[in-house]
């Protein structure tokens, strides 16, 4: 894997030597680096925060870690938020070149669909019962007041009348495929 440019980062030696080393091992520590590269602590900061900033890094606590970006195709790992995903709400987008992409929820799911240029098929996962339904037919709760993963939560049902019941409880606005996609892509779009 050789990564030299990526979202608009034009990266220096020591970025990409950085992206090399992660390629071979999960952690890296901040510290270890800064000495290895010999540069300053501010200066592998900068470094790094530039990276993070591009969606290949995370940094926590003196280390790094690659991301699922940076990872590639990873089906345990949101593509959009790097969440690690749990099976009862995974959205799986399939591409025309029947490449999967995975995302963690609904929420994901649709914005990742807004970015995606040739997606062939799109699934969600029912949030009641679990089963996988077609996206594009699902009832969309959104914003309800029940936070499961990303922000605003997006629930999808195969049922309306399920939807509805579920509204009663929770609030939140029962939406189609195309309204949710709207709404999230026009609001606020935190993970
Ligand atoms: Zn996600
Ligand atoms: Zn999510």
């Amino acid at each position: 894997m050789i990564v030299t440019e990526y979202n608009g980062l034009k990266m220096n030696y020591r970025q990409k030597r950085i992206l090399e080393k992660l390629a071979q091992e999960d952690v890296l520590s901040i510290a270890a680096l800064a000495q290895e590269l010999s540069v300053s602590k501010m200066t592998i900061h900068r470094d790094l925060d530039a990276l993070s900033r591009a969606g290949l890094i995370s940094k926590q606590h003196g280390k790094i870690t690659a991301t699922a970006r940076l990872r590639g195709v990873d089906p345990s790992l949101c593509q959009m938020c790097d969440r690690k995903i749990k099976e009862r709400n995974v959205y799986i987008l399939i591409g025309a070149d029947g490449k999967k992409v995975h995302l963690c929820c609904p929420h994901c799911g649709l914005i990742a669909y807004s970015h995606g240029e040739d997606v062939w098929q799109c699934f969600a996962t029912d949030f009641l019962h679990g089963h996988v339904i077609t996206a594009s037919q699902a009832h969309y709760l959104f914003e309800p007041d029940l936070r499961i993963c990303c922000s605003p939560s997006v629930l999808a049902f195969a049922s309306v009348e399920e939807a509805q019941k579920f509204q009663k409880g929770f609030g939140g606005q029962i939406v189609d495929f195309n309204l949710a996609v709207e709404l999230l892509t026009k609001g606020r779009a935190e993970f």
